[in-house]
């Protein structure tokens, strides 16, 4: 067992900087929950208070229901992955791995069964009697989070692991790490700037903007019911397109209407749109429900001419332009489209959400 809650967990640094504002946090026993927001927005803070690296200027931080605030680190059963893998560069492989079980003073041939078990699961075998810096920066992370593993921890705690790897060898350490989580079936919190990471990693999201949480709920529940604008425009890419459309009542239906069109709001939609009759809205609409409209013209798309085509083999990525505002839209790689195109693209209104243009909270409910 292993679970992880924050209440009411707040960071000021040197009595000035507000770091973390109030953090409410649940992290279940073998879930893996990820931490991610733009630069400077409070995560590494929050997992660093978990770790006890940081000092908790408010609220409480628990585990397993115990109160931790004060524990020290080392008493807190928990182990920390950093970025710069942080590798002795004297000692091998093997003797970095077994160096905190040593001091810890576990016998021998128990630290060699955990050695050898971290070195199995992570497929480092081969090097343990190498240096670190006879290994590639793959190998190198395999070995930190190898030190981890022997450490047998109630919680897993990785701090943007993989930012120094490139771009291919991020890809294959990220599936590496979630089938380790499962295979250990243990409790991980993971910190990362990289919406793609947290999409694919995580169990729960915890989005952070300005060391505030914005939004809490699974990968797939954080894109389709964003709960306000910055997380709808954090999460996914390309990005959530906003326009800026003023709600109009007309014939006792609720439209939208851009100045240069208007579309018809889906029915489910309507109710929550009333209020806003006659006031502007952000109107969101995902590259990907943006449909290609064959028969140009038609009353119910969005004119637009085409600034920017991007193919990508799988699809192709276009920048489109109303007369006044600017969207992108991902469309199928087989049709060919050309800068200056004229073109019409018919949004799916079922999928479209709305932004409050004050609070920027979403208007549509969320749905149980
Ligand atoms: P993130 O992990 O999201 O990039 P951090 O938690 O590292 O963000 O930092 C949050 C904020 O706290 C930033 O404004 C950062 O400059 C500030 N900060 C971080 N560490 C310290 C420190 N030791 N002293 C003062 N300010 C700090």
């Amino acid at each position: 067992m292993a679970k992880v809650e924050l209440k009411g967990v707040g960071k000021v640094y040197d009595g000035a900087v507000r770091a973390v504002d109030n953090a409410n946090i649940v992290i279940e026993d073998k879930e893996f929950a990820v931490f991610v927001g733009p630069s400077g927005c409070g995560k590494s803070t929050t997992l660093r208070m978990i770790a006890g690296l940081e000092e908790i200027t408010e609220g409480e931080v628990l585990i397993d229901g115990e109160l931790v605030n004060d524990m020290p680190p080392k008493d807190r059963n928990i182990a920390m992955v950093f970025q710069n893998y942080a590798l002795y560069p004297h000692m091998t492989v093997y003797e970095n791995m077994a160096f905190g079980l040593r001091i810890k003073k576990i016998p021998k041939d128990e630290i060699d069964r955990r050695v050898q078990e971290a070195a199995r699961i992570l497929d480092i075998g081969k090097f343990l009697e190498r240096k670190p810096k006879a290994l590639s920066g793959g190998q190198r992370q395999r070995v930190a989070v190898g030190r981890a593993i022997v450490r047998h921890p109630k919680v897993f705690l990785f701090d943007e692991p993989l930012s120094n790897l490139d771009a291919k060898l991020r890809v294959q350490m990220r599936a590496e790490i979630s089938s380790l989580h499962h295979r250990l079936d243990a409790t991980m919190i993971y910190v990362t700037h990289d919406q793609v990471e947290a999409m694919t990693m995580a169990d729960k999201i915890v989005g952070y903007k300005d060391g505030k949480i914005q939004q809490i709920g699974s990968p797939l529940r954080l894109y389709n019911y964003p709960g306000n604008k910055f997380v709808a425009g954090f999460i996914g890419s390309p990005p959530m397109n906003f326009l800026t459309v003023t709600v109009t009542e007309e014939g006792g239906h609720i439209a939208l209407d851009e100045g240069s069109f208007k579309l018809n709001v889906f029915a489910e939609h309507e109710s929550a749109l009333k209020e806003y009759d006659g006031k502007e809205v952000y109107l969101g609409i995902r590259p990907e429900d943006l449909l290609f409209n064959e028969d140009n013209g038609a009353a119910s798309g969005i004119p637009l001419s085409v600034s920017v085509v991007e193919p990508l083999g799988a699809d192709t990525t276009l920048w489109l332009n109303t007369t006044t505002q600017s969207i992108v839209a991902r469309t199928e790689p087989t049709r060919l489209f050309k800068v200056g195109d004229s073109v019409n693209f018919v949004p799916r209104m079922e999928k479209a959400r709305y932004f409050d243009k004050e609070t920027e909270l979403a208007i549509l409910p969320t749905p149980a």
